[in-house]
Formats: structure tokens, sequence, C-alpha cells
């Protein structure tokens, strides 16, 4: 018998730990089981994601930069990733504004629906509001500053400092580069090594995901709020997430116009890792598993793949830049405001920015969404209104965030003549392998 792919077995987990999840909701012990005994297991999970991520972005992005082997090729893919980055960003926010203005979701939120989630909401709005005005107390250029670590053991203690690492990683590989040969292969060759065990640790989580998926998936429907909230919500959370859909065919259409791929091939390429990003909402803890699928399943050599991932994971967010502008303009038609097309483009321009800023984290981009919310005169207690479908809505923008990414390599890499056939045809045989 042919053996189920595995995106069909994460998305088994994920439909079984919802199944599950719904039957023992209305007993009276199944929510207390399932906190305390099949949420650990999600948790244990994502963790161990987690914990690969930072030495994966050290050992991928050094051997990455030494690989290349010469300072002008670095700087050629890296201008071409950031430029890259910033054109599919402005996309998403112009997408999301239109799709948002186009529907109108805000007019459709009654005054005492409004009070209502107000009054429910306020006290969760207030800390992610304190998290923002922490960051905000800093002076511009605090972005550069937090850019170059004092200390890398440090630095490299939090997956909250990936750029930071990123920073050291990028840096220590260009001096590698810039040494001879004789004194620089030790250190390459460990890294190399220490690559190839880190992808292989991917592998091996990677054989848990259905029954991690299945554990967080039934965490999450247990804690999720009434069906009657996501009603009023409705129409804004189909803003966000048509937006995210249409972002999706942007990707396909740039990889099939750009590399020849059909989108078939792109979507059975990433789909493990857009479930995990779904089931996790933390492209972070993705990363390693985005990387092995670009690198293995979709043709992309890996010299740009540990090069633009780790940086995209950190700083190139379309998702939530997308659903950061739709917010945004949703607040604004709840409270009866107009925004003029002058403050439109300055949401476009402050939603890039801010989805650069935001951690790779679950709800890092409502954080963020408070300074969108700033710049364009929005009243900042709307994030209530907001706050309840957060959590599904990040779990969708994250697909986007993984699925951006993964486009971005393909294109970077087509363009500097690095991208070949995958490694990796049949996907069983290689989990079988790891097994
Ligand atoms: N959860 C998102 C990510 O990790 C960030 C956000 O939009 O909150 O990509």
């Amino acid at each position: 018998m042919k053996k189920l792919e595995l995106h069909w077995k994460i998305l088994i987990g994920m439909v079984a730990g919802i199944a599950f999840a719904l039957a023992l909701t209305n007993t009276s012990w199944g929510p207390g089981i399932i906190g305390d005994y099949v949420k650990p297991f999600g948790t244990i999970f994502i963790n161990s994601l987690k914990l690969i991520a930072i030495p994966l972005i050290l050992a991928a992005l050094i051997k990455g930069i030494t690989d290349l082997r010469d300072i002008s090729s670095l700087s050629k893919m890296g201008l071409r990733t950031i430029v890259a980055y910033i054109i599919t960003t402005v996309v998403a926010v112009s997408i999301g504004l239109a799709v948002v203005s186009i529907v109108k979701p805000g007019g459709s939120i009654a005054e005492d629906t409004r009070t209502e989630l107000i009054e429910a909401y306020g006290g969760d709005a207030e800390s992610k509001r304190q998290a923002a005005a922490m960051q905000k107390d800093a002076g511009p250029l605090q972005a550069l500053i937090d850019l170059v670590p004092s200390n890398i053991f440090e630095a490299a203690s939090s997956n909250r400092n990936m750029l930071q690492v990123i920073f050291f990683a990028v840096f220590f590989g260009i001096a590698l580069i810039l040494i001879p040969e004789e004194k620089s292969k030790t250190v390459k060759d460990f890294f190399d090594g220490l690559n190839e065990v880190i992808l292989k640790m991917v592998d091996l989580i990677m054989l848990a995901a259905p029954y991690g998926v299945f554990a967080l998936m039934a965490a999450l429907v247990v804690e999720a709020p009434s069906a009657d909230l996501f009603a009023a919500l409705g129409w804004y959370a189909f803003c966000v997430v048509l937006g995210l859909a249409l972002m999706l065919v942007f990707y396909m259409t740039l990889v099939k116009i750009f590399t020849g791929r059909s989108p078939q091939f792109f979507q059975s390429g990433i789909a493990p890792a857009q479930l995990l990003a779904f089931s996790t909402s933390s492209s972070a803890a993705t990363l390693p598993v985005t990387m092995e699928r670009v690198t293995e399943h979709m043709g992309v050599e890996e010299e740009v793949s540990s090069f633009v991932l780790p940086i995209g994971a950190t700083i190139n967010m379309d998702g939530t830049s997308l659903y950061q502008a739709v917010a945004a303009v949703f607040i604004a038609q709840a409270f009866g405001m107009d925004l003029s097309f002058g403050t439109q483009l300055g949401i476009i321009a402050t939603a890039t920015l801010a989805s650069i800023g935001s951690a790779a984290v679950p709800g890092a981009g409502m954080v963020m969404l408070v300074g969108v919310l700033g710049y364009a005169g929005i009243p900042e207690a709307g994030l209530a209104l907001i706050f309840a479908v957060d959590r599904p809505l990040d779990m969708c923008r994250t697909i986007i965030n993984v699925s951006g990414d993964a486009t971005v390599s393909m294109l970077v890499a087509k363009s500097q003549g690095k991208l070949g056939e995958p490694s990796v045809k049949n996907w069983d045989d290689h989990y079988e392998e790891v097994k």
C-alpha cells in the first residue's frame, strides 16, 4: 500500500486533535485532562523545534556564507534578498488595504458588540500596549543598536534575539572567507558537519510532527473563545483570510513566472512547513522545517537557503503586515473614522516596518500593530476589538510568513543559478530512512 505523504499525516493529526478536543469539551473533566496530559506534548514538540533554531541559524548561515567564497556574491545575494522581501511585504500590505476597503468589515460591528468587546478584552489589549510602549521609549536608531549584540552568548540565549545571532553569523562568515584556506578549513568543516547534524535533528523531530500537532490543536480548541464572538468578527476575519489567500496565489504566480515551477510543486514542497506554521504560530519554531523542505524538496541550494531563510524568518512577515493593515483599517471603520489616502500610504510604510520589527513568535504582530495605530491616529483601545480572534488569525498569517520566505528563496536561487532539482523526490523513503 502506498504510504501517506508527510503533510497528510500532519493534517490527519490536526483534524484528529480538533475532533478529540471537541468530543471532550462538553464533559466536566475533558478540558482539564487535555490541559494536564495532552497539551504538554504539544509544548514539548514546539520546544524541540525552538531548541534547534539558534544553532541552525549559526551553522547554516556560516556554512552558507563560506560556501559562497567571495564577498561580492554575498552582497549581490544580500541585496536581492532584501529587495525581494521589501517588495513582497509592500504588495501584502496593499492587498490587505484593498480587501478591507472593499469589504468594509468595520461597518458591520454593532455599537453594543463594540462596547462588550472593549469591556471583555480591554485588559488583554492593555498588556499588548504596554509591551509596545516599552519598545517605543527607545530612540530612532534603537533598532540599529539592537542589531549588534555586546555578548554573543547572551544573544544566543534567547530566541527573540535572532537578528543579533544573524549579525554575528554573517560577520563571522565574512571573516572566515577572508582568512587563508589552510586556517579556515577546520572551522568550515566543523560548521558543515554541525549543519548536517542539525538538519538530521529536524528529520527526527518531524517523525513526531503528527502527534505534536494533535496535542497543539486539542489544546487550542479547549482554550478557544465562544463561537458568538467569532461570528461578530466574522467579516474582519474573512478579510484577513481572503487577503492571505490572495498572497498565496501571488507567490505561486511569482514562482511560476520566474522559476517555471508549478503551483503544485510549490505547495507539495512547502506544505509540511505551512501546517507546522499553522499549528505553532511561530515562524521561528518552523524555521528548521522550512529550511529542510526548501533545500531538500524544492531544489534551492543550501548556500542560498541557509542565508535567505533565517533572515526571512526574522524580518520578512508578509502575512503579519497584511493583517496589520486590515486590522488598523477595521478598527478605524469600527470607530467611524475615515482614513485619507495619505494616511493609507503611511499605513503601507508603517506596517512594512512593523512587520520587520515583529518577533517570529505567537502574537508578536499584535504588539507591533500598536505602532501602526499610533501613526494613523486610530484609538489603541481598538485592539480589544480584535483580540478574541487574534490567535486563529495568527496561525493563518504565520503560514504566509513562512511561504513568503520560501518563495523569495526560490527566486533568489534562480537568479543566482542555484535552483536545481529536489534532492529528495519521494518524501516517504526519506522519512523511512530516518527511522
Ligand atoms: N506569529 C507570527 C510569526 O511567527 C508573527 C505574528 O504575526 O504575530 O510569524
